[in-house]
């Protein structure tokens, strides 16, 4: 377990020219709460902050295309995306913007430091102009064929296909996504980080990392291996941060850069907020602090090489990152996530479709892709609704204080003779907590909910062995020892949930008499709440089950294409201008 009291907590900031679908919610903003909430059950303090990210040129061509001034379109969609917070119970202590006034006075301030440590300097690039749209394009708005891979269809930015962050005049047959005409590549001078020179401390850095993930660290030193370029750092875009260099009036920073600022900006603009505003510089430059970043896997490059390599070279001492978590991809039914195409199911849809958060919560925890890239399916969710937390979880704890509730008016009894079934089980709880600990505390969320179900079904099958409904009479003993046990497991099963599902394991624990559920605090172990004399209160029914016939829809294609299709059009109309689509 961490030893350490301070945590800053942050998922990728998103972009907001749409509303976040599952599989951002899933590799970003979900899981970060989920860890936040768990670091803050283990009694840490925790600070989790991130932001829209609302500056570039996608931005700004989605606001003309809909006739709004860029920041017109960004208010809404970041007074939305907080609505969408709020909907998903997710416990940011701030969420902030880039067009903040506190950060971008933060990234021109750093930016000025990083070029007077001589980690800037000015080259002539090449930058793609469209000679038809008469525009200069974003490295995004540029594809072709990646150099490394052959992939036909990469951007000018990265290849999706290998990961590389690229340069669009290194693309094979480069062409603009607009009119699909060739652009043409004029000289532009522009500011450039020498990331170059921090190649060999990037590197020692990570190879003595103990807590990168492996994908993180693979991708990453094979990355440097093959050579650190110096990164433009500004664009001729109008809608982002002004260069603070001098005759670098006419650009802007580029937003990758802007954003991974946005980290340490979140937090000082919390602490600006309160009685004691230089706390958040005291935070960052301890070494005792501990930070996490939750991203998608296309963000490694950019949280593992580039933001180090501007801390380092900030020359301020901020705190390297100790726990990047990368997922893969979560795919829809087999498919991509597509906008266009209307393939998936957006973070405010979901909750149309269905309005129990904490069970949308479980079950993308479920589906979390940490190994590989995993399909969300809609007859998968329909099976951990229904079997998993339903049948395994659900049922045993329902049973187990029902029969508390008949048998001991309510009072846990005391485990008065443990047999060897008993001590196996007993010792199967200690095991699960531990294995639980571990994953949590190296944010492999999916592999904790394994332990979860295990640990239910080791419940499951323990009291109908034990079948203590007909021993009450001939062994009331034995039945005291039985739901004692199971008593204990059910609240080891909603301690673990607490973090995933923070509304239900509150309920949960109020019914199961734990005083204060709302701000648990675990320290060692869930024994620690059982009191003396443990009484609960009346049960209720824990978790229902997906209605029959929204499951029937849910699994026929047809019927549910037709389904979907009038929760998108409901919903659709609902959201502001800037994000309907
Ligand atoms: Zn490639
Ligand atoms: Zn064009």
């Amino acid at each position: 377990m961490w030893n350490t009291g301070n945590w800053v907590v942050t998922s990728a900031w998103p972009y907001v020219n749409g509303v976040p679908h599952l599989g951002t919610l899933v590799g970003s903003v979900l899981s970060a709460d989920v860890f936040a909430r768990y670091l803050r059950m283990r009694g840490h303090r925790v600070i989790f902050v991130s932001g829209s990210d609302e500056h570039g040129t996608v931005i700004e061509i989605e606001a003309r295309k809909k006739g709004f001034e860029p920041k017109v379109f960004t208010d809404q969609a970041h007074n939305y995306i907080l609505h969408i917070w709020r909907l998903w119970n997710i416990s940011f202590d701030n969420y902030t913007r880039t067009e903040s006034n506190i950060h971008k006075d933060f990234v021109r301030d750093f930016m000025l430091d990083i070029e007077k440590n001589g980690y800037v300097e000015t080259r002539e690039q090449f930058v793609a102009w469209c000679p038809r749209d008469r525009l200069y394009l974003a490295d995004r708005f540029i594809s072709g064929t990646c150099p490394y891979c052959g992939y036909e269809d990469a951007r000018g930015d990265q290849c999706d296909k290998c990961g590389r962050i690229l340069d669009p005049d290194f693309l094979v047959n480069p062409r603009c996504t607009f009119c699909d005409s060739r652009p043409i590549f004029v000289s532009r001078k522009h500011w450039f980080f020498r990331l170059d020179r921090l190649e060999g401390r990037i590197y020692e850095w990570l190879r003595n990392h103990g807590l990168l993930g492996e994908n993180v660290k693979r991708y990453s030193i094979s990355w440097i291996e093959s050579g650190l370029e110096p990164r433009a750092l500004t664009r001729d875009v109008a809608w982002g941060i002004p260069a603070p260099f001098k005759e670098a009036e006419d650009k802007t920073i580029y937003v990758w850069f802007d954003a991974l600022l946005g980290y340490i900006s979140a937090t000082k603009e919390l602490f600006l907020r309160t009685e004691k505003q230089s706390e958040w510089l005291e935070l960052w430059s301890s070494p005792d602090t501990m930070t996490a970043y939750f991203i998608g896997k296309d963000n490694i490059p950019f949280h593992a090489i580039i933001f180090p390599a501007l801390i380092l070279a900030s020359e301020r001492n901020y705190k390297l990152p100790d726990i990047i978590s990368a997922t893969e991809y979560l795919l829809y039914e087999g498919e991509k996530f597509s906008k266009s195409r209307r393939v998936g199911v957006w973070a405010d849809e979901a909750v149309e479709i269905f309005n129990e958060v904490d069970y949308w919560r479980f079950t993308l925890m479920r589906m979390r892709p940490e190994d590989r890239d995993t399909s969300f399916k809609w007859s998968e969710f329909i099976r951990v609704v229904n079997s998993e937390l339903n049948d395994d979880i659900g049922n045993f704890i329902h049973r187990t204080l029902t029969l508390i509730w008949r048998y001991f008016n309510g009072e846990v009894p005391e485990a008065s003779k443990i047999g060897d079934l008993d001590r196996e089980v007993l010792e199967g709880a200690e095991e699960s907590w531990s294995k639980y600990v571990q994953h949590m505390d190296r944010a492999e969320i999916r592999r904790a909910t394994d332990v979860v179900i295990e640990l239910a079904r080791l419940g499951n099958q323990y009291i109908t062995k034990k079948a203590p409904w007909f021993k009450i009479r001939e062994d009331p003993e034995d039945v005291k020892t039985t739901l004692s046990l199971c008593f204990k497991l059910g609240l080891y099963l909603a301690v673990m949930l607490h973090p995933i599902m923070p509304a239900s394991s509150t309920s949960l624990l109020d019914m199961m008499g734990v005083e204060n559920s709302g701000k648990l605090v675990v320290k060692n172990s869930p024994s620690e709440l059982i009191k003396d004399r443990h009484v609960i209160r009346e049960p209720r029914v824990v978790f229902t089950k997906i209605p029959k016939d929204l499951a029937a829809t849910l699994l026929d294609s047809e019927k549910r294409e037709a389904f979907l299709g009038s929760v998108r059009e409901k919903v659709n109309s609902q959201r502001p201008e800037a994000l309907k689509f």
